[in-house]
């Protein structure tokens, strides 16, 4: 019998397990990948995100493995460009885009170095459920039996599919139909900073990651996928040109594809009812939008801390578990409303007119365009950000 089960062990699922095996708690991670292992993602982390990982001791870790750090960035909306950086986040200077199969490996290590104990190659076919209440988990190793272990709560950080979440019926809610797909690919010979650049309703997007290598992405609205898809390499080099032509000319001239190009067809934004008795969610596995923005990953940070807090208030007795996650799940929807909003809004790849006015005020306003960067680095809320009075200010002194 554990503590918890923990169900995935990428960016939710290894510090949950690592915060709570560092109370004292015992925990059972589980995940049906083997690490390192890729997953698809781009892979930006947000100031927001590094400061959790230096909290918790492994912010030093990810910059051993040489990631190339992000200290100035361009993003245009067509012809309105701005460049520049956020100011230092508590200290923090730079942005990383660390692969997954580095990244999530140093969480997973770091949960077992905390006591966590961890089964790779296990996927979860079933949650035992009794009485209405999740008490367990039913998996199986490849060619292996399956084997049952119970825990007082099982925590789905499970991504999108999270079989968690399907065992126990969270209901969806707030979701917003997906509006676009992604190609990308990792190129050497290129020497990018970060650019995330629109124009029209095409996105493409670069910034360094591991091994002198760029990622290199292309966004586009779904009803143009089948047509994108009929040769995604002319495609890929086309929408390029036509979004960021120096940026086309210099992959052109000095980059070479180090990988296939992937691709994703993004899925629907949800909000998901994320605990139950005996059950709670975290990561993807209970909200879910667009990459857009950035957030995924340092969400998933976030939220993995203060589930682990309410799970520790529950098994510790200090509150009961339903009401410590009762308030986590108010906590996660009411501090993440406004930035969902406008990442569904820009997923849709056609901006909303007011955000598009305070995008054009920036190029004229310094103080407000650095703010815009600490928006993307996640120091600065998009609620604070895009308040009525203060974008009122910010057009009024561009006009
Ligand atoms: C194309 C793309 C680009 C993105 N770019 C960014 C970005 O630049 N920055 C950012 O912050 N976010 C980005 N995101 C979002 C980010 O990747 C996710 O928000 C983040 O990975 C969520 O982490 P997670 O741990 O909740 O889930 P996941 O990363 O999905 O991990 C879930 C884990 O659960 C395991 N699992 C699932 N089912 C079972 C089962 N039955 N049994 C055992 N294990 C199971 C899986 O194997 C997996 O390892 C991107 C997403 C996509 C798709």
């Amino acid at each position: 019998m554990y503590d918890a089960i923990v169900v995935g062990a990428r960016c939710a699922g290894s510090p949950v397990a690592m915060l709570l095996a560092r109370s004292g708690h015992r925990v059972l991670l589980v995940d049906r990948a083997t690490f390192p292992s890729d997953t698809p993602s781009t892979h930006y982390v947000q100031q927001r995100g590094l400061l959790l990982l230096r909290k918790w001791g492994l912010l030093d870790r990810l910059v051993e493995t040489k990631c190339a750090p992000i200290t100035h960035m361009t993003i245009s909306r067509d012809d309105s460009v701005i460049s520049g950086f956020a100011d230092p986040v508590d200290g923090i200077t730079e942005a990383y885009a660390p692969r997954r199969t580095v990244l999530d490996k140093l969480l997973l290590d770091a949960a077992v170095e905390a006591g966590a104990e961890v089964r790779e190659g296990y996927p979860v076919r079933e949650i035992i459920v009794e009485d209405g209440r999740a008490v367990g988990i039913r998996g199986q190793y490849a060619g292996g039996e399956l084997t049952e272990d119970r825990a007082s709560i099982i925590i789905g950080a499970d991504g999108r599919g999270s079989v968690v979440a399907t065992a126990m019926e969270a209901p969806f809610y707030n979701v917003v139909p997906a509006a676009s797909f992604i190609y990308y690919s990792y190129y050497s010979g290129l020497n990018w900073s970060f650019n995330s650049r629109f124009r029209g309703d095409q996105q493409a997007a670069g910034w360094p990651t591991h091994d002198g290598l760029t990622l290199v992405a292309i966004m586009r609205r779904r009803e143009r996928f089948e047509e994108f898809r009929a040769d995604p390499e002319g495609s890929f080099t086309e929408v390029l040109r036509a979004v960021v032509p120096d940026l086309a000319a210099d992959l052109a001239a000095n980059g070479t594809r180090e990988e296939r190009l992937y691709s994703v067809r993004y899925p629907d934004n949800y909000y998901r009812r994320c605990h139950g008795p005996g059950w709670a969610l975290v990561g993807d596995a209970g909200y879910h939008k667009d990459p857009v923005t950035g957030q995924g990953i340092s969400d998933a940070f976030e939220h993995a801390e203060l589930v682990a807090e309410a799970v520790h208030e529950g098994l510790s007795g200090q509150r009961p578990m339903e009401e410590a996650l009762a308030a986590f799940e108010r906590h996660r929807d009411e501090e993440s409303a406004a930035v969902y909003k406008l990442t569904c809004a820009l997923s849709e790849l056609a901006f909303p007119p007011d955000v598009a006015a305070v995008l054009d005020a920036l190029p004229g306003n310094p103080a407000a365009r650095t703010e815009f960067f600490g928006l993307i680095a996640g120091a600065v809320k998009a609620a604070d950000f895009f308040a009525p009075a203060k974008v009122a200010k910010l057009l009024g002194s561009s006009a």
